[in-house]
């Protein structure tokens, strides 16, 4: 099979380890960057150019688009679907995951567990909106933050306030979150692939942060997960239209909640943590679904 990975380097880790766990199966593995590649969207015969050649010939695209490239890395992942190269998570899917607000929306209508969430515009009603979240202290989160940046935690009632306000002052969407204390500062890594929890690691943050995220100094241990977390993990991925996924839970006292669901989960942090060849089983679900014009949406939506 001829496998493209659109990804900005070459030396990441988990690209990496998919170029190698691709070239042992005897598959032909191309990175392609993505922010180098360009269309001509309007032409009949939709393709892709990099450096002045066409791409060619794939049947199969892994996108590992970068949270600050959303934008133009599901355009590029839009033409391949379009030029019927099967997608291992589909460009919807990645533009869905990547707003928290639409995730969660997506999740509470299909009745997964999630933490008590409010969303505002106006500062005249925070006061109420920190009500709704049954009060502080709160979690406040930027709509389109990753690897903890723009979460804060608000102990007090004032905190939480001030903070909001200034967000909305500044024009950044924010959700408002109820903190789960319980889970003391971890939370849990499912890593989905297709309708299967693959791996699981437990992530702790440093001593006096609450962000449990391994680029905010957080560390991983492995864990065993019930069956509720498992089939959690397991929808969520689902609902969100994901084929692979890293589903991040909280053990909150009523039950699993999920935080988010994330489109390129990081290899690194997993594979160190359990040992296991999640690369290797990456390209193996890929090899098995991977199908001309199988894109559900063929880029629509
Ligand atoms: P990001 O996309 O930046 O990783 P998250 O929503 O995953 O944002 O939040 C970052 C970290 O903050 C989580 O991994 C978790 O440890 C902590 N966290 C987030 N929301 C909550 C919450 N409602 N209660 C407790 N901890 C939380
Ligand atoms: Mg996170």
């Amino acid at each position: 099979m001829k496998i493209a990975i659109m990804s900005r380097k070459k030396a990441l880790y988990s690209t990496r380890r998919l170029i190698e766990a691709g070239e042992q199966r005897g598959h032909e593995v191309q990175v392609v960057d993505t922010l180098r590649c360009y269309m001509n969207i309007a032409s009949h015969k939709p393709a892709i150019h990099l450096k002045g050649q066409p791409l060619e010939g794939f049947d199969a695209v892994i996108p590992r688009i970068g949270a600050s490239i959303t934008f133009y890395g599901t355009a590029v992942l839009r033409q391949f679907e379009m030029m019927g190269v099967w997608p291992l998570n589909e460009s919807v899917a990645i533009s869905r995951s990547r707003d928290k607000l639409r995730s969660l929306q997506l999740l509470a209508r299909k009745g997964i567990g999630l933490p008590i969430t409010g969303f505002a515009h106006s500062p005249d009603d925070v006061d109420d909106l920190i009500k709704m979240v049954n009060g502080a202290p709160l979690v406040i989160k930027l709509l389109e933050g990753t690897q903890g940046i723009g979460v804060v935690l608000a102990e007090t009632k004032q905190a939480a306030e001030s903070v909001i306000e200034a967000f909305m002052g500044l024009k950044a969407n924010i959700l408002v979150q109820e903190f789960i204390k319980e889970a003391g500062g971890a939370d849990i890594r499912c890593f989905v692939i297709g309708d299967k929890v693959v791996a699981t690691m437990m992530r702790k943050a440093k001593a006096g942060e609450f962000r449990s995220n391994l680029h905010r100094g957080g560390t991983a241990e492995l864990i065993k997960i019930t069956p509720e977390e498992r089939s959690t993990a397991v929808r969520a991925a689902n609902v969100m239209g994901l084929n692979v996924a890293g589903v991040d839970i909280l053990r909150s006292n009523h039950g699993p909640v999920v935080m988010e669901v994330n489109s390129s989960p990081g290899l690194e942090g997993i594979e160190h943590a359990t040992g296991k060849d999640i690369a290797g089983m990456i390209i193996d679900f890929l090899a098995k679904e991977a199908k001309p014009n199988k894109t559900r949406t063929r880029g629509r939506g």
